[in-house]
Parts: C-alpha cells; structure tokens; sequence
C-alpha cells in the first residue's frame, strides 16, 4: 500500500456527499484513503453512519472581549450601552486576563467541533498590543485543536482616534492575519473605509469589516465598500460582518443588492445572537428581528457564513460557541423550513464560511488534513433541526474532545 494508514473512521456519513457510508483512512495527519471497507488494521472508530463534517468554522467572534458579563451591567440593551460597558471594562484587561477568558471561551469551540476560528481583535492607544499578544499566544498554544486566524480592527475608530493607525499597521507587520475596519463609529467613515484597503494593499491582507447596526437602509456603508473592493481588485478578499441594513429591505431591494455583492466578491457574515439582542431597541413591541437573511443572499451567489460573534459580554449576553446552535437559530429567525434548505444551513458553517475565509486545504478529502468532526445524527437537516451533539473530534488525526452519547435508563421490563 503506498500510504500506510494509522487511524481509520469506519462508517461515516460525510455531509455533502450524498447517502453512502465510507470509511476515512489517516496516516501522520492527514486524509489519505476514502472508501468503503478500506483493508487495514489501524486502530478504528467505528461511527455507525453518523454524519461527519470537516469541523465547523467560524468567521466571526471577538475572544479578547468574551466572557465579561460578571463585569458589566447591561439596563438599556442597547448599542451604545454595550459600547460604553465593554470599553468600561477593556481599561482593566491585561494579557493574562486576556488570555484566561479567551481561553475559557476558544475550549467552548473546540467541544462544539469548531476546527477553524477567525478572531477580530481591537486595536487602540488604550489597549495596545495586550489583545494582540495575547491572542498570538493562543493561536500558538491551541494549534492542536484549531487553526487560529487574527483580524485586528480599529472598534472604537480609526481617523477619530490619533495613534490607532500606526498601531494596527505595526501589527499588520508584526503577524496579524488580516485587516478589519468598524467605520460606524468613525466621524469619517469614508476616510476609515479607504485607509483600511490601503492598509490591506500594503501588507496583502483580506479584509473583514464590522458594517451596520442599524435598520436604517436609506444610505449604506456597503456602497463605499463594494466601490473600494472593485478599485482595488480585492474581490474574493472582503468580507462584511453583521449587515444589519440588508434585513430591512424587501426581497427586490435584497436581490439587487445580493448580486452586486456576489459580482464584486464581497462576502457577508450574519451574526443571528448579536443582532437579535441590539437591533430593534427602539421598539417596545413588534421588534424588527434585525437579522439579514443569509440564506437568501447566498442563493443569489454571495458566499454567506453564520457566526457566533460575541460570547458573555455586553453586546450579547449568551453563548456556547456551537455553531449548530447559530444555524438552528437562523434557521427559526429566517422561517427556514422545507428539510433541503435547513440542511443548506449546515454549508452556512461549513464549506461556506471556508471560502470565505479562503481556506484551500478543508474539506473531507484525500491529501487534506484529517479535521473532521462526528455528530450524533445520520443527515444534515437533522443535524441543524434536531441540534445534534458533535461526539467526537479529529485535528490533523489527533483526538482533541469526545461527548458521551446520551444513555436513557428505561425502567425494567
Ligand atoms: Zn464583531
């Protein structure tokens, strides 16, 4: 045998791939055979048909500022309260505090199958480097179990807050994955827009932009982002997270602007958790669910993830890192429900956000490493409808978390 093979996933129904039951062979990290009955005598998991996904993949979520609730007091609900709560308590963060929550918080997405993670970390004279260097110790020490992505972005402004700038380019040079902008806060969001795409041309970044939160669609920021992504070539690298506009348009409105995202290349991340709590706070009744519609966007060709966002914080008071958890809620959000598009959702944290991410090497295929993720149940709408456990997890062939099944103890017959 050319590959010798060390682990084998024995009957595995791999998402995507219709209904047959394959075994998965892995020799020294990586996918090496793919069929069914493969001849070899590593040791086994035996998965029973269960369903098995390349781990999920979460485009979206601020480690640096989770699991702050017992330091916040949330009254209003609101945007700007969350703000000043969160900026509040960031002048008391150092790198080990940091670095303790952030950890608390990547292991709650670790034991919920997640196997790729893009961070947004702020950057400001205030902080400084405290979240950067922290996260960058954590991208290291959790390589076992996930892949680590860190978008540092200005959140309290760029062109309004002198010294940000040289901040967030040093950081480019010094490592950060990518580049991300927040121009609502900014007094020149034009000006926030442009200096972030020069930013990205200069050290050859993707971008990530935190756009929105409100429900106002008369003006968009997105126009100057759609305009800059096109100037620059830098289709296919962009990416805007909440978009909270686009759910207050009706469905002509959302298909024109769905296919000029798509022909430019610009991506969308809905955060369902987020938007549901801040948007709408000037309703006492009737709230406006402020959540742009994901699966629409995405059947006009705009590459669309669902992402978690912020985790026991101000801005959103809840969270365990599942990603099922998010596509289950979007799912009963969006009023998804013929079975094939609630199985379309599982994409919504897989494969889609992948791209997004533009990230070559996932998938459950021969010659990419084993990352793979067993949930407990047999298909993909069951997995998003039924919320199903993840079991079982692989990072480059190496066990990193395992969930007991539940077991019911019926009375004796
Ligand atoms: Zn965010």
């Amino acid at each position: 045998m050319r590959n010798a093979i060390d682990l084998v996933l024995r009957e595995a129904r791999i998402a995507g791939s219709g209904p047959d039951v394959v075994d998965i062979g892995v020799h020294d990290g990586r996918i090496v055979a793919i069929g069914p009955h493969l001849a070899c005598e590593a040791p086994a998991h035996n998965l029973d048909g269960r369903l098995v996904v390349p781990g999920f993949v979460e485009t979206h979520i601020h480690l640096d500022k989770s699991h702050i609730s017992d330091r916040c007091t949330i009254r209003q609900g609101t945007l700007a309260e969350a703000f000043a709560e969160t900026t509040a308590a960031k002048r008391g963060f150092t790198v080990e505090d940091i670095y303790g929550r952030a950890s608390r918080t990547l292991v709650k997405a670790i034991s919920q199958g997640t196997t790729r993670v893009r961070t947004h970390v702020e950057i400001d004279p205030r902080i400084g480097f405290k979240g950067f260097n922290a996260i960058r110790k954590l991208k290291q020490d959790y390589a076992w179990a996930v892949d680590l992505e860190i978008c540092v972005f200005p959140q309290e402004g760029l062109l309004n807050d002198p010294g940000t700038e040289e901040l967030l380019i040093a950081a480019c040079r010094d490592g950060a994955d990518l580049i991300g902008g927040c121009p609502y806060v900014d007094s020149d969001p034009h000006g926030h827009i442009a200096r972030v795409f020069a930013i990205a041309e200069q050290f050859d970044l993707d971008i990530d932009f935190h756009l929105d939160f409100d429900l106002d669609p008369s003006w968009m920021h997105l126009d100057e982002v759609l305009r800059q992504t096109e100037r620059t070539g830098w289709g296919g690298r962009v990416t805007v997270g909440h978009a909270t506009k686009l759910s207050a348009i009706d469905t002509q409105a959302l298909a024109a602007v769905a296919r000029r995202l798509a022909e430019v290349g610009v991506a969308v991340t809905v955060i369902p958790a987020t938007d549901l709590f801040l948007m709408g706070r000037d309703h006492d009744h009737n709230v406006p669910r402020g959540v742009t519609p994901a699966h629409r966007l995405s059947a006009h060709g705009v590459t669309c993830s669902l992402a978690t966002n912020n985790v026991l914080n101000p801005f959103t008071p809840y969270g365990d890192c599942s990603l099922i958890r998010m596509a289950n809620l979007y799912a009963n959000i969006a009023q998804v429900g013929r079975t094939s598009q609630i199985a379309a959702l599982l994409d919504l944290v897989t494969t889609a956000p992948a791209k997004l991410m533009n990230l070559t090497d996932y998938g459950i295929a021969v010659g990419n490493p084993a990352d793979v993720v067993v949930l407990d149940c047999t298909d993909e709408a069951a997995a998003i409808a039924e919320l199903a456990s993840p079991l079982l997890g692989f990072k480059r062939g190496r066990r990193t978390f395992e969930r007991s099944a539940v077991a019911i103890n019926w009375p004796q017959a």
